[in-house]
């Protein structure tokens, strides 16, 4: 396949914007190459500016669940374009949108919208921090929040330590309030709260990672937290900005039935246009403004367009209560599929999956943390990335990242992918 607009069209953008890219991980840094250019979508497919055609496995990063331009979605989208695009105040959709979700997810009363889920996680950590009247807040080392500053933390020097800032532009006293922790290690937390005695307001996860690749939380570790924040006066938050009405209907807290303090949403929730969420019991949502003392707001939050693109596609996915079950089963058919090829071009690897997030990492060791997922090859990730392209299959351009299983997805479309995977991992 050839990319030669998409080429040109980059090298138009680099002029600019910066990268030419409104978003890092498209830039292709990792693998190398020019980013392709996409011309539309529809169903499981992208169309490029070359005119090819690319099963995607990205999906936008996560929102396009149902596949692309679903039709409810974009109908409820340009009937509201027309009754006027933003106003500032109240609307009856955003109440209908709130009701849905507060019933599709277990254990919160009340939801606040905002336009992202970076906005959602920093939001509800401000909120867990009034609420709690502490400021420190544990996260795990390659869980992503989003780029608010309290985010961009690697661990500092010893394990105990405070955070440093792992980008310039987010100060020393920001860094020192975020804890990096080891994901799945319950006892690294436990020490952690130990030396901060009710200095801990927050401990903020992602309850199945995605951003390492896909890493399910070992048995017992998300009950673990749930009990280390209960004994210590801590908040858990659940940052299910990609699992969120995707694993499950009420996401990782209906899965797993662990009960979160405060969770955040964004991607599927807002049907592909700008949103995110953030939601709790009443007693924690009441902190905030106008009602208490937690100020958050925004001049397009709750939008009427974004709104009406994530009630149509809650309502699609609270009316169709077997679609999970079916991106479930096409994922492992997937992985099924890549493991028998794999394993006949003898290439070292291990896939991790849950409900329709999958990775393909190209280490034997089980990937189970930040460390075990950087331990992959990413020279054969690199090939195996441009031979998937090659073969007209467009997977995230990074060996950190999930691919995201869609309802649009047909089992032909899961064989071809397989056969190209054969072919591509021969040349590996
Ligand atoms: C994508 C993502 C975010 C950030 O959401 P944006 O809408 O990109 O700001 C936060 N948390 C998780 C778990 C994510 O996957």
């Amino acid at each position: 396949m050839l990319y030669k607009r998409s080429s040109q069209l980059f090298a138009e953008a680099e002029k600019v914007i910066p990268g030419g890219v409104n978003s890092p991980v498209r830039a292709f840094k990792a693998v190398g190459g020019t980013p392709i250019f996409v011309k539309s979508a529809k169903g499981a497919y992208l169309y490029d500016e070359d005119g090819n055609r690319l099963i995607d496995y990205i999906n936008s990063w996560g929102p396009m669940i149902l596949g692309h331009a679903y039709e409810p979605v974009v109908q409820a989208v340009i009937e509201k374009a027309k009754l006027g695009t933003s106003f500032g105040m109240p609307t009856e959709l955003e109440t209908q949108i709130a009701a849905l979700a507060v019933s599709m997810v277990p254990n919160i009363d009340k939801i606040r919208f905002v336009n992202s889920g970076t906005e959602a996680c920093m939001s509800a950590v401000r909120l867990a921090r009034g609420f709690t009247k502490r400021d420190k807040i544990i996260k795990f080392a390659g869980c992503y929040h989003g780029h608010s500053d309290s985010f961009l933390i690697q661990a500092g020097s010893g394990a105990i330590t405070f955070g440093s800032p792992n980008s310039p532009g987010v100060t020393a006293g920001t860094a020192k309030d975020t804890l990096l922790a080891k994901y799945n290690d319950l006892e690294n937390v436990a020490t952690l709260i130990e030396a901060n005695k009710n200095e801990i307001a927050a401990i903020i996860v992602e309850p199945v990672a995605g951003n390492m690749g896909c890493i399910p939380p070992s048995k017992g570790f998300l009950e673990g937290l749930r009990q280390l924040c209960t004994d210590n006066g801590i908040l858990l938050i659940f940052d299910e900005v990609m699992t969120g009405f995707r694993l499950a209907r009420g996401g990782v807290q209906e899965l797993f039935n662990i009960t979160a303090d405060i969770v955040c949403f964004g991607k599927v929730i807002g049907g592909g246009l700008p949103v995110g969420a953030f939601a709790a019991r009443e007693e924690i949502m009441n902190y905030l403004a106008p009602l208490g003392p937690v100020y958050q707001a925004g001049t397009l939050s709750g939008n009427p367009l974004a709104m009406a693109a994530g009630l149509a596609m809650l309502q699609a996915l609270d009316t169709d209560r077997a679609i999970f079950q079916r991106l479930e089963e096409k994922t492992a058919y997937l992985a099924a599929g890549i493991d028998k090829v794999l394993k006949a071009n003898s290439v070292t690897f291990t896939i991790n999956s849950i409900g329709s997030m999958i990775s393909v990492h190209f280490d034997a060791a089980p990937v189970v943390d930040f460390q075990t997922a950087a331990n992959g090859d990413n020279e054969t990730f690199k090939k195996f990335f441009h031979g998937l392209l090659q073969e007209g299959i467009y997977i995230a351009p990074s060996a950190y990242e999930t691919w995201f299983i869609t309802d649009a997805l047909t089992y032909e479309d899961l064989d071809f992918t397989i056969r190209a995977i054969d072919k591509v991992s021969k040349t590996f």
